[in-house]
């Protein structure tokens, strides 16, 4: 189902010729371009306009990579598949609502034909050319719009199922791509602990390494010049009364 799909939004942007490019392309890995061109069995310019295409819609992506020896690029193209099935979904929406416009129109409105010429007429336009035809000059007949109806009621129903599926395919495409950013997440995380304890054991092992030099060699690491402090205004007037004290009791 969603390789058909995906058929679909290529034959959409890209028409017909280009469908098989859906299968030739992966949703996981990048297709080398010149590997995709041999596959369609057209040539690398052409190829590359229709990746260009789905490229602007953002239906594809991709990498490239230099050839050491050339010294050009080369691309590698990947399916993006949930942007794919996006693209197609609206393209059914625009459908869905044009086809009941088109019911809405046929339920209020009379339409007329010239069963020769095939050619159909609202009311106001057919009472313009007096009912007749302008091509062939025969009356114009009444359309039946019961039958029409039934028909775009029927397109409508299918149009509806499919997008009902187009859905489904989004929501497991949407779960895979949540599942892989969670893997993703969940490696980072651990990465991320580890380096963590890493650099933990390393400042502990530092700080080991700190603690022995320290013992080894006390003094080296203890010694400090001793600075004389200046006595304070304060300890200066102290010693200072001491002194006077002591001459007064001498007396
Ligand atoms: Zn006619």
């Amino acid at each position: 189902m969603l390789k058909k799909f995906l058929g679909e939004v290529v034959v959409l942007v890209a028409g017909k010729p280009a469908e098989a490019v859906a299968d030739i392309l992966d949703a996981k890995k990048h297709v080398n371009e010149f590997i995709i061109a041999k596959k369609l069995g057209i040539t690398i310019n052409q190829t590359r306009n229709i990746l260009y295409r789905l490229s602007n819609q953002g239906l594809v992506s991709s990498i490239r990579k230099k050839d050491k020896k050339k010294g050009w690029y080369t691309y590698f193209w990947k399916l993006e598949v949930a942007k794919a099935l996006r693209f197609l979904k609206e393209a059914l929406d625009k459908r869905i609502d044009q086809i009941n416009h088109q019911i809405k129109s046929r339920e209020i409105k009379q339409f007329y034909v010239c069963e020769l010429c095939k050619i159909e007429l609202n009311e106001e336009n057919a009472l313009l050319h007096d009912f007749t035809c302008n091509e062939c000059g025969s009356i114009l007949s009444l359309k039946d719009n019961a039958k029409v109806l039934k028909e775009l009621k029927k397109s409508l129903a299918k149009m509806e199922r499919e997008r009902n599926l187009v859905e489904e395919e989004i929501r497991k495409e949407v779960e895979k791509l949540e599942k892989k950013r969670a893997r993703e997440l969940k490696k980072e995380e651990k990465e991320k602990a580890k380096k963590k304890a890493e650099a933990a054991a390393k400042r502990k092992e530092a700080r080991k390494k700190a603690a022995k030099t320290a013992k080894k060699k006390p003094a080296k690491s203890v010694k400090k010049k001793a600075v004389k402090k200046a006595p304070s205004k304060k300890t200066k007037r102290e010693s200072f009364r001491k002194l006077i004290s002591k001459k007064l009791k001498k007396k």
